[in-house]
């Protein structure tokens, strides 16, 4: 029926999509994507001959105007180059618009590098924040993790090869004595989830350029970290000298 599909596709490996997912993509009419390129490898992978509009969140409104208006009438589905839309990823614009319409908004869940990087490092799942891509340059960097730094959850970033030894370099320097992991091609050929502190990380990919992508996770402060506030002491003294 009309709509919008919100449809993830793999991070890898291309059996990794749903059998729901090829089943829609098949019935759209049109597939939105962020580079025809790379959704044609996988429409051609399974045997989907469907009409592809590149759209991105920076495409003007007109376009998104156009792809609201076919989605009352048929329905249209929306993919990134790969993994789940709208994960620092295209998408967000359109959903809010076709929700704003009353457009019915469906998602078919798959993969993310994310959720696949927090099953696979052994850091604690049960409070995570999904924070993106860190800020480029050092100083955007060290105000993001010092944002960060009192949370208590397991920290999930997106990270690129050529930044990754200095993102490491800042958590150790922002973040000390964190468990750390670096979950690199997932579902991949070379997969690889490397844990350690954030130092040893560091040596290890300067002297092995990682090459692939990369999600960095970091685990939370150990609790002996997060007692600073005068007031967090005082109520420890308290507790304590109970205990006596
Ligand atoms: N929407 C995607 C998702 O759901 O995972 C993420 C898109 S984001 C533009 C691309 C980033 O995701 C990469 O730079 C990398 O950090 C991460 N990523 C995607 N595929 C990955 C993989 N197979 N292994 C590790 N990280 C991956």
């Amino acid at each position: 029926s009309p709509g919008l599909y919100i449809v993830a596709t793999p991070i890898g490996n291309l059996g990794d999509i749903t059998q729901r997912a090829a089943d829609t993509l098949r019935r759209c009419k049109v597939i939105a994507c962020e580079d025809t390129r790379v959704t044609a490898k996988l429409l051609r992978h399974l045997g989907i001959a469907v009409p592809m509009r590149r759209y991105d969140d920076h495409s003007d409104a007109g376009a998104r105007a156009e792809l609201l208006a076919e989605m009352t009438q048929s329905p249209v589905a929306l993919v990134s180059d790969a993994g789940t839309p709208l994960i620092s990823d295209p998408g967000y614009r359109l959903v809010r618009d076709a929700r704003a319409q009353g457009i019915a908004v469906t998602s078919l869940p798959g993969a993310s590098a994310a959720t696949v990087a927090l099953t696979l490092a052994g850091l604690p799942t049960d409070r995570f924040l999904f924070a993106g891509f860190l800020p480029p340059r050092d100083k955007g960097r060290a105000d993001v993790l010092a944002e960060l730094a009192t949370l208590r959850a397991t920290l999930v970033f997106y990270e690129t090869g050529p930044r990754l030894v200095a993102s490491l370099a800042a958590i150790d320097h922002s973040l000390p004595g964190r468990e750390v992991a670096v979950a690199r091609e997932l579902t991949k050929t070379f997969e690889e989830c490397r844990t350690g502190n954030a130092a040893e990380l560091a040596d290890h990919y300067r002297a092995h350029p990682p090459k692939g992508e990369i999600v960095l996770l970091v685990g939370p402060p150990p609790a002996e970290s997060l007692i600073s506030a005068p007031a967090d002491i005082d109520a420890l003294l308290g507790e304590a000298l109970k205990r006596m």
